[in-house]
This record gives structure tokens, sequence and C-alpha cells, in this order.
């Protein structure tokens, strides 16, 4: 059995739409050389690091090597690809998003389903919970969101 750990934060933007778990909403979303969706960015270092495949980074740099705007459901498909997902079976994924700027849970349902599709899961596997930083420092002032994913992976 293999564990996977992984982070992002990304400030908050008024001219980017919200991007969660490749669910778009109608609210604003965050800057990012891609479409800034911490949770799938969180999810694919928890993949490469769960497989011993380096980072996300080491494959999507911030720079004009990664398509500017590229969608994160791209980027997942690559990672999935890399670290030969169909050979693996996906046992359990925990996550957590720390957030002031938006609820978490009005939107756990859309973002769980289409998680499940991405990653060919039930639902039953996946957990999202939401938290606040207590009003304090980026997170509390609304400039920053926080994604943390916990996952289990073993071999097919
Ligand atoms: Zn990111």
């Amino acid at each position: 059995m293999l564990i996977g750990h992984g982070w992002d934060l990304h400030q908050h933007s008024k001219d980017e739409k919200l991007i969660l778990g490749g669910v778009k909403f109608d609210e604003d979303g965050f800057t990012g050389h891609s479409d800034g969706d911490i949770l799938l960015h969180a999810l694919c270092d928890g993949l490469l690091g769960a497989t011993g495949k380096k980072d996300l980074g080491y494959y999507f740099p911030s720079d004009d090597s990664t398509p500017k705007n590229i969608p994160s459901t791209e980027i997942l498909s690559e990672v999935l690809n890399i670290i030969e997902y169909q050979n693996l079976k996906l046992i359990n994924l925990d996550i957590t998003i720390v957030t002031q700027k938006f609820n978490v849970q009005e939107k756990a349902d859309k973002i769980q389903e289409n998680l499940s599709n991405l990653l060919n899961v039930s639902k039953d596997m996946l957990n999202i919970k939401g938290k606040s930083s207590d009003d304090y420092g980026l997170i509390g002032d609304e400039k920053a969101s926080l994604a943390i994913v916990s996952l289990l992976i073993e071999d097919a």
C-alpha cells in the first residue's frame, strides 16, 4: 500500500471564476498559471508522491513550458498517465479545503461526483472537509485558500 500527501495554495482573484475539483462555480476563483484548481493540484502531488514520481512542478512548471490557463483536469489526466494509474487502485481520498472565501460543503456533492468520474472510483472512497483559519492570516483575510489531500492506493 502506498500513502500520498499533497497540498496547494493559491491567491484569490476577482477576475477568475472558481474551479475546484474540476467543477466550475459562479464566484471568484484563483490566480495561477493554470486555472488555479488547488484541489486537483494537491491531488496530483499526492498521486505523484505515493508513486515516487517527483512533484507537479517537475512536469508542469509555472512558466511558458506549460500552456497558459491549461485546465487542471488535463494536468490530472497526464499525471494519471505518468503514474500508470490503470495499474493502481485508489482506496481512500481525504480532502481538506481551508478557506473563508466560499462554502465548501455546498460544493462537496458536485466535486465528489466529478472526482469519482475523473478517478474512476466510487464516491464512497472520497471525503471533502471544509475548514476555516479562525479569521487569521492570508486565509482568514480571504486572500488565499488551501487544499490538503491524503490518499491511499495499492497495486490493482
Ligand atoms: Zn496550484
